[in-house]
């Protein structure tokens, strides 16, 4: 007997089509994810079993709990002798020392060769637990349940389920590009992407020298965070500080972050195409600041036709720092360094933009080349080399 890990898949049964594209790619994210582990893998339909090779079973339900697509993760007693004899020993030897009160033992045979019905073995295994422990049966509302899978290849023996993060396997439903700062909300914003099954590169624009190394270490640390989640994001960088300057130097200072968001969209759109990412992600949400009231949030998005995907548009902020917290982003996201969008800060930024105010603001200087000149000269930086640095 040795203990294995069950996965349950949690919401790809809603995906009849895709199931096994879903759980292919669910089993290459765990191998990815534990490549510092040796363990086989068991997948069917309905369920997965991790067998690890060494004893670090509590290291590898760490971090599958960090895996998108697992609904709840088992450690189960495995058995290749599932005679019935080892199976109500092996059950009263889970049984025997827990302190609950009632239980329910509920079989499951996916071997339907199996000559003992799942009944007949509820009530041997029941039968055997009354007589040799203190617990009383209970079919409704039991303390505990006893769980039996008897498989092709023997029988798996549990009580309890951890949670899994839920969401689906991450790359089954395309890439994305967020907008990274060094803010609370974006980090969060990737976060819940990546929970419904997309892959994310990751975009900064900074300003140097009016923003700091320091600033770019934190997004980079960011990214780097998101990555446990993610699966090999890219991170790039855009160089913003000319068009920025040429902005300021040039344009009404109550307009400038709103035109200078619609520069940051025009380059997100030129990177997402260029990078096969299907939408953009941000950390907007409505009413937050200035930029993005309504009335702004329509004109920065009027320069694009590409899906600006906002996960965090209905959130308070408390309950973006209450994930930020939970995803461990938060301590690095307070860190005081500053944006390419607070170093510019107007004095007074317009609330309600105009739009036909930004078109002639916009026709004052010619940012075709800048735009392009800023997409041609990002920096990438590989995510990969540190992931040492995660486990
Ligand atoms: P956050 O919203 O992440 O807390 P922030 O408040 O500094 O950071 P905002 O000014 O609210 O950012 O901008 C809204 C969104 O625009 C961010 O969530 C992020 O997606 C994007 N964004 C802002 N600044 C940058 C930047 N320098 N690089 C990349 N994306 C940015
Ligand atoms: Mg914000």
């Amino acid at each position: 007997m040795k203990e294995v890990i069950l996965i349950k898949y949690g919401e790809l049964t809603t995906k009849k089509d895709n199931r096994n594209f879903f759980i292919k790619t669910l089993k290459k994210n765990i191998f990815d994810k534990l490549s510092s582990f040796d363990f086989d893998i068991i997948d069917d339909y309905y369920r997965m079993f991790i067998i690890p090779k060494d004893d670090n079973i509590n290291l590898i339900v760490d971090k599958l709990k960090d895996i998108f697509g697992i609904h709840a993760i088992v450690v189960a007693q495995y058995s290749s002798d599932a005679s019935c004899e080892n199976i109500k020993n092996i059950c009263l030897n889970l049984m025997k020392n827990k302190c609950e009160k009632t239980f329910k033992v509920v079989t499951n045979r996916s071997d339907k060769s199996y000559p003992i019905p799942s009944m007949d073995m509820n009530n041997k295994v029941g039968t055997h637990i009354l007589k040799n422990t203190h617990f009383k049966v209970d079919v409704h509302n039991p303390d505990i349940y006893l769980y039996i899978e008897i498989r092709k290849e023997g029988v798996y023996i549990y009580n309890e389920n951890i949670d899994g993060s839920g969401g689906y396997p991450v790359g089954t439903l395309g890439r994305a590009l967020l907008m990274l700062s060094g803010g609370i909300d974006s980090p969060v914003a990737g976060y819940l992407t990546i929970k419904r099954g997309v892959q994310l590169y990751y975009l900064y624009f900074e300003s140097r020298p009016h923003t700091s190394i320091e600033a770019r270490n934190k997004v980079i640390e960011l990214a780097r965070k998101l990555e446990r989640y993610n699966s090999n994001g890219k991170l790039m960088i855009v160089n913003f500080t000319k068009i920025q300057e040429t902005i300021y130097k040039n344009l009404d200072p109550s307009y400038l972050i709103t035109i200078m968001r619609r520069m940051m969209y025009r380059i997100a759109e030129k990177v997402a195409i260029k990078n096969k990412c299907l939408a953009i992600v941000n950390g907007e949400s409505v009413g937050q600041v200035a930029s993005q009231t309504l009335s702004s949030i329509l004109a920065v998005n009027n320069v694009t036709n590409y899906p600006i995907l906002r996960p965090l548009c209905s959130f308070d902020k408390l309950d973006i720092i209450k994930i930020s917290k939970e995803i461990d982003t938060y301590e690095i996201s307070i860190q005081p360094y500053e944006d390419c969008c607070t170093v510019f800060v107007p004095k007074h930024p317009v609330i309600n933009p105009n739009l036909k105010h930004i078109y002639n603001q916009e026709s004052l200087y010619d940012f075709t080349d800048l735009i392009q000149e800023a997409v041609n000269n990002i920096e990438i930086v590989d995510l990969a080399i540190h992931k040492s640095d995660l486990l």
